[in-house]
């Protein structure tokens, strides 16, 4: 038995709680890594519990799966090795000639996996600007299968009204699939608001110190389940055990980290906003955000993810990443420690300079992952750096 009710606990209570069960044998409290590839059967084909072989199904994946379904308020999860490869395990269920239509700011590997792997494979896609509900709905044709959406965006911190692009979807009849990596089910629940299913890069915020590569997919509906469970167990993209359990340790203090995440993001971005080598700040918790209406609508805060222009361009935001301390120059998101990263040069560099100014990504813009450090300190980190 599972010490959560999941109808009636919040969700601090569910991250700790949800698909943890003291082992029946010896009370041990946190679930166990299970690191065996195969499991005794009673009886030939009867397998103990429905455990057979570690690809199919393994007890520490499935605390996990449980763990992360009830964070989204979903009724199954399936763990992968990688957020791609929940993508992936995605796509596949998709045949020649299906369409998406899906955002234009999206994770750069989203894209690349989009556009240069199912492309291929006959999977057309439509990319659109997904602040605009209406261009979501114009790119609907017949053979739309799914519409794929990520708000916050990345890097330029997008939103997507999530209510009203789900409703027209599934008016249209078209299933909806949100990436909730930038959010987290702290800040955001697309199941609530009619979404199909949730996706996650576990790497960022859910595992949340930097230590392990990681993805899920969530839902309600069972055959959707049974179709990716299919795939992960014919395919084999699966989470391996130790991945899982550093995984579960992560979520387990989702609730706090976030809390912290916010306060600090919030803070920086009015330091940065105040700044005079500053040009932009993008935060979708500040008052000069264009969407911060939305934000405070469809979020409970804004999350830890700020980007800034600079006025001197690409040289100003390279020096900027190289002169601070505390904030470490490295790609990636959503751990414990801050990070800083150059887009134009680093994750959006395989997008042409034209297309990148197109959509609204300036030369200096400089990506910011504001950790749970003391608040203080960034602050002066980024003031001594941004002023040297
Ligand atoms: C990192 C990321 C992914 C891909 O996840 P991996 O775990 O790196 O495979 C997908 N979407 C978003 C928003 C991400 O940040």
């Amino acid at each position: 038995m599972s010490h959560s009710d999941e109808h009636q606990d919040q969700i601090e209570t569910r991250a700790i709680h949800a698909g943890q069960t003291p082992d029946p044998n010896n009370g041990a409290v946190m679930p166990p890594v299970y690191l065996s590839s195969t499991f005794e059967q009673d009886a030939p084909a009867v397998p103990r519990q429905g455990y057979e072989y570690s690809r199919t199904t393994n007890p520490t994946r499935t605390a996990l799966e449980e763990n992360v379904a009830s964070l989204e308020g979903g009724a199954w999860g399936l763990c992968f090795g990688s957020g791609l490869a929940a993508t992936n395990a995605l796509l596949a269920s998709f045949v020649p000639g299906d369409h998406i239509v899906a955002g234009n700011d999206l994770y750069g590997g989203t894209h690349r996996i989009f556009r240069q792997v199912y492309e291929r494979y006959g999977i057309e896609f439509t990319f659109v600007d997904a602040r605009e509900t209406e261009e979501i709905a114009a790119a609907l044709r017949p053979e739309t299968k799914c519409v794929y959406l990520e708000t916050p965006s990345n890097p330029l911190l997008r939103l997507t009204d999530l209510s009203a692009a789900i409703a027209l979807a599934k008016d249209a009849g078209k299933m909806v699939v949100v990436d909730n990596t930038f959010a987290t089910p702290y800040l955001q629940n697309p199941l609530a608001l009619g979404a199909d299913v949730v996706l996650h890069s576990m790497t960022k915020y859910l595992a949340g110190h930097s230590d392990v590569v990681a993805g899920c997919l969530i839902g309600n509906d069972p055959e959707l389940r049974e179709r990716y469970a299919f795939n992960q167990n014919s395919c084999g993209g699966g989470l391996d055990p130790f991945s899982s359990f550093l995984v579960m340790r992560g979520t387990k203090t989702l609730a706090v980290r976030m809390e912290r995440h916010c306060s600090n993001a919030r803070a920086v971005a009015e330091f940065l906003e105040g700044h005079a080598a500053v040009e932009t700040v993008h935060y979708p918790g500040l008052e000069s955000h264009p969407q911060s209406e939305l934000c405070a609508r469809q979020m409970r805060d804004a999350g830890g993810m700020v980007s800034v222009e600079l006025k001197g361009g690409l040289e100003a935001g390279a020096e900027l990443s190289k002169r601070s301390r505390l904030f470490i120059l490295a790609e990636s998101l959503g751990g414990v420690e801050s990070l800083i990263e150059v887009p134009p040069i680093m994750t959006h560099a395989s997008i042409p300079a034209e297309e990148r100014r197109a959509s609204g990504m300036a030369d200096g813009l400089v990506r910011l992952s504001v950790g749970i450090e003391n608040v203080d300190d960034l602050i002066a980190d980024l003031d001594q750096a941004l002023s040297r």
